[in-house]
């Protein structure tokens, strides 16, 4: 398919029904890519959150420079050094959450506001922060035009969380922390999850998932190499 057509001649209607054919087209690749055992590719990706894919329009959240790109399955600059993730990370750290209508789940990150998009398809509440003003007052406009009621944005910095809110069912960080910030531990619920990229930045890092069980102890497990751009300001 090719993307610079869908800024040419047509309607809009047109150009609506070539952009779900492209995410159709991504939805493919990251099942197909998902289903494909390896050391990188820890579990398929879930039905649901590939239905949910197949239906959140990416090309609103990436900036007009990088339309054309917008289901190419890779990251893409979306301005102030930061990017909005690779899809098939995504639906992975999205499907991590196993989320239901009936959760609250806070992301760290806004970015784009794309992840926050995901979410709010399949959880009751998204709280999410980002640290650099202008993306967060950004991706607040756009996920508000589409009608994406359920999420609430704020700038600051993520690291202490959004205590107000907690505890969460679902704790998302979509950027690579040195270490687990506390906070974040603290304001899980029993029996919530916590997917988050570790390590420095210039390393590679893991992407874990920390559970929390009923009786309030914490559980780690790697789940595959990433590599994101770091989670800044402090605790
Ligand atoms: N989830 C985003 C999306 O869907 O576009 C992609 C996020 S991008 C990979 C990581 C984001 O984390 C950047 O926008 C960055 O400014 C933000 N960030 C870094 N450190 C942060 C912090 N301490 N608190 C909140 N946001 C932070």
């Amino acid at each position: 398919m090719d993307l610079f057509k869908l800024h040419g001649a047509g309607d809009k209607s047109d150009s609506e029904k070539r952009y779900a054919q492209a995410r159709l087209k991504l939805v493919n690749e990251i099942r197909a890519m998902s289903r494909g055992a390896s050391d990188y590719v820890p579990r398929p990706v879930s039905e649901r959150v590939l239905g949910i894919l197949a239906k959140v329009p990416r090309h609103c959240f990436v900036p007009e420079g990088e339309l054309c790109g917008a289901y190419a399955n890779h990251p893409l600059p979306i301005g102030h050094g930061q990017t909005i993730s690779q899809p098939y990370i995504v639906a992975l750290m999205t499907d991590l959450l196993e989320l239901h209508k009936q959760h609250s789940v806070l992301e760290i990150g806004t970015g784009s506001g794309y992840q926050a998009a995901v979410l709010s398809e399949l959880a009751g509440k998204v709280y999410s922060i980002e640290i650099v003003a202008p993306l967060a007052v950004q991706a607040a406009t756009v996920l508000g035009e589409l009608g994406y009621a359920n999420v609430e944005v704020k700038a600051g910095d993520g690291s202490a969380g959004w205590p107000e809110h907690a505890p969460y069912d679902g704790i998302i960080v979509t950027a690579a922390a040195e270490h687990i910030p506390q906070p974040l531990l603290d304001q899980l619920k029993p029996g919530g999850r916590l997917v988050i990229p570790v390590g420095g930045r210039f390393d590679i890092q893991e992407l874990m998932l920390i559970t929390k069980d009923r009786e309030g102890q914490i559980h780690r497990m790697n789940i595959e190499p990433v590599r994101f751009v770091p989670l800044t300001g402090g605790e």
